[in-house]
């Protein structure tokens, strides 16, 4: 095996210099484990696969991070392709799976936790599946939870997660001997960018210690700023239930003289969910996102572009992303900002702010009178249950994470790349955070449905750093 790896690494770095081509590899457990035995997997007996044209994905089956590539250019990062293998590299009855959720809500989770169970033990027929409480820290200061199917079967109608969650708590050395003492050789990891950098941790140390244990991280995060993964799970179901938000203010303008709606969805760091409410809805006349810095005085200001609206139409809806403006009322409120138990930044409520500084425009220096309408539906989102496409989503990931554990690789996270289920080194997901491109076409698309007034000009970009000819082909 050790000699056929050789000869593939070689024949991969050749392939590279041709044509560009890069395989991010996951880790296997055979790479710090040579000696493993493998076995034949389950599924080849199971009735629902016999009938699959190709059960079994190839390990050689890989998923192009870019789809679009011009001719004669490099070929690009290449991920492993998820799917069950032909050889696993645990036996079924010698499993010991435990599944843990950290970070905040997101719908979805309880669908993940449902589909790993029910997967582990209808696809591999695993008995022995844990459920860790409250978050990392439930490793050594709570007792396990005993999985089944059964306990779990309809826990994917309800929100939240079954497993309960907390901030903070990561003791890497506590967590890894407690996996060691309990015998787990599985361990399932669902939670957002945070969660993922404990589970790289958790993976080294398994590593180090030289343990046959999986480390399976499945990335939740309702923002999707989750980088290399086509989007995350919630985020539709977070999308459709912000329209709600949106309709609401909506009706609640429109029925009133100079109505100023203020919606703030969620969104620390990246304005996805602001940005695909605002688009779905057609009812939102600004869309504030973190990555768009904006001002309120002044011509091209947000407050010249209210009163034009309200002039225009009698009413305007605006929806601002929590990340939004953070620094402009940082200053403005003369605050500092704490951080959480888990060391991220508090933000500011921005909601409040931004409507106070409205309302206090108009009635101060405009002596007019505004009808503000402010809702923040944040934890009404994050509590519901997923919706019919995430339920569907969040099993192929958690199927995808099952799969690979068993065929022994680890250190990996599951999601999909350019549509297709992926294999991806944890790493991968944690170094950067998915933003919206100021100078991508799904941003102009928003401010052309809106006509606001983007703030950002082609020559700030520039100063940033963003190259020329992207912005020309914004300008276009
Ligand atoms: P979200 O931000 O979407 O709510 P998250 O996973 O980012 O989810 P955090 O509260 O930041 O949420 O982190 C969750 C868990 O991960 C916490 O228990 C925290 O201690 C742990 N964690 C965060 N960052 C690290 C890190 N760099 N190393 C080890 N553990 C970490
Ligand atoms: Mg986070």
């Amino acid at each position: 095996r050790q000699k056929l790896r050789v000869i593939k690494a070689a024949q991969s770095s050749k392939q590279a210099q041709n044509d560009g081509f890069v395989l991010e590899d996951v880790p296997h457990l055979t790479h710090f484990l040579p000696d493993l035995q493998s076995y034949p997997n389950p599924l080849q007996k199971s009735q629902a696969y016999a009938i699959v044209k190709n059960t079994f994905v190839s390990p050689e089956d890989v998923v192009a991070q870019n789809i679009v590539i011009q001719k004669d250019s490099p070929r690009g990062i290449h991920f492993r392709r998820a799917g069950p293998r032909e050889k696993v590299y645990f036996k079924p009855e010698e499993v010991r799976a435990c599944i843990v959720t950290c970070g905040g809500l997101c719908p979805g989770m309880n669908t993940v936790i449902r589909e790993i169970v029910c997967g582990l033990n209808y696809m591999y027929d695993v008995q022995d599946i844990l459920g860790i409480e409250e978050g990392y820290r439930g490793f050594y200061s709570k007792n396990t939870l005993k999985l089944s199917p059964k306990v779990v079967d309809d826990i994917h109608k309800r929100g939240g997660t079954f497993l309960r969650t907390s901030r903070g708590g990561h003791d890497t050395h506590k967590i890894v001997d407690n996996i060691q003492d309990r015998g787990i050789n599985q361990v399932y990891i669902i939670g957002g960018d945070g969660t993922q950098r404990g589970a790289a941790v958790i993976y080294e140390e398994v590593k180090k210690r030289g343990l046959q244990v999986s480390v399976a991280g499945i990335p939740k995060t309702i923002d999707n700023d989750i980088a290399v993964i086509d989007k995350s799970f919630g985020f539709d179901t977070a999308v459709e239930e912000a329209q709600r938000a949106i309709n609401a203010a909506h009706v609640e303008v429109l029925s009133v003289e100079n109505g100023v709606g203020i919606v703030k969805l969620m969104g620390r760091y990246s304005g996805f969910i602001a940005m695909h409410a605002t688009l779905a809805s057609r009812d939102v006349d600004c869309c504030l996102i973190p990555e768009s810095p904006f001002y309120l005085e002044g011509k091209g200001g947000l407050f010249n572009f209210i009163e034009e609206r309200l002039k225009e139409n009698g009413h305007l809806v605006i929806v601002i992303a929590e990340g939004a403006g953070q620094e402009y009322a940082t200053a403005d409120l003369n605050a500092s900002a704490d951080k959480d138990a888990s060391g991220n930044q508090l933000l500011l409520d921005v909601g409040p702010w931004l409507s106070q500084k409205i309302k206090d425009y108009f009635t101060k220096v405009k002596k007019m009178a505004v009808n503000m309408k402010y809702i923040d539906p944040t934890y009404m989102i994050r509590a519901i249950p997923s919706n019919a496409s995430d339920n569907i989503y969040c099993t192929l990931l958690a199927h995808s994470a099952v799969h690979g554990a068993m065929a022994g690789y680890t250190g990996f996270t599951v999601g999909p790349v350019s549509s297709r289920h992926a294999y991806i080194p944890i790493a991968r997901v944690t170094e950067r955070q998915n933003t919206v491109e100021l100078t991508g076409r799904m941003w102009a698309r928003v401010l052309s449905s809106t006509n606001q007034p983007s703030f950002v000009t082609p020559q700030d970009l520039i100063q940033d750093g963003v190259q020329k000819e992207t912005v020309k082909e914004i300008n276009k």
